[in-house]
């Protein structure tokens, strides 16, 4: 049977029109600040010993998969194409929502191409354990709802304010927030 959401048009639209792709799904969920910042290429991470360590260990644990090859804009980890699943790497098992909404986003894009239902497995490095990531009602709503605040967000010229949260400790713009 062909794999249905009623919204399936408009958001792969908005995907298109605004070049959107996983990490967008992630930030988004995480700070907003952070996604107006992404969105705008304002990215410090490089610079950042944390993140660079973490990017060096998420691509020397698993360099990526020759199953992602020729997906054209989507950047998944790693696909089982037979079984229809795609997985997302993660160091830890934090942020959840946001790592699942990164996850489920992939699913979602390959359900939209395909009219196949894929399912969704965030992969934790720290325990080597999956985490299934269901794309239910409320999935797919919190993907919607994300979608059209990153449409908001890149309307917007200037920054949304800062609040500090947990993750500004660890964040790489925490300089520019002035959460240093
Ligand atoms: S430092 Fe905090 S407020 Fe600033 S972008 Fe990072 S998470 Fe968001």
């Amino acid at each position: 049977m062909r794999w249905r959401w009623i919204r399936a048009e408009p958001f792969y639209e908005r995907v298109e029109r605004l070049g959107l792709h996983g990490l967008h799904f992630q930030h988004v969920t995480l700070c907003e600040r952070r996604a107006w910042m992404y969105f705008h290429g304002i990215n410090f991470a490089q610079w950042h010993a944390r993140v660079a360590t973490g990017t060096a260990k998420h691509q020397s644990s698993y360099a990526r998969d020759h199953s992602v090859e020729g997906l054209m804009g989507l950047a998944p980890d790693r696909i089982n194409w037979d079984d229809r699943i795609v997985y997302e790497n993660k160091g830890t098992g934090g942020a959840v929502e946001a790592s699942d909404n990164q996850t489920a986003f992939y699913a979602v894009m390959l359900s939209i191409a395909t009219g196949k239902g894929w399912r969704a497995v965030t992969h934790v490095l720290s325990t080597r354990r999956g985490r299934e990531v269901p794309l239910d009602a409320n999935r797919l709503e919190s993907l919607w709802r994300a979608s059209e605040r990153l449409e908001e967000l890149a309307r917007l010229e200037a920054p949304p304010q800062a609040t500090r949260i947990r993750l500004c400790d660890t964040c790489s713009l925490s300089g520019f927030c002035g959460f240093e």
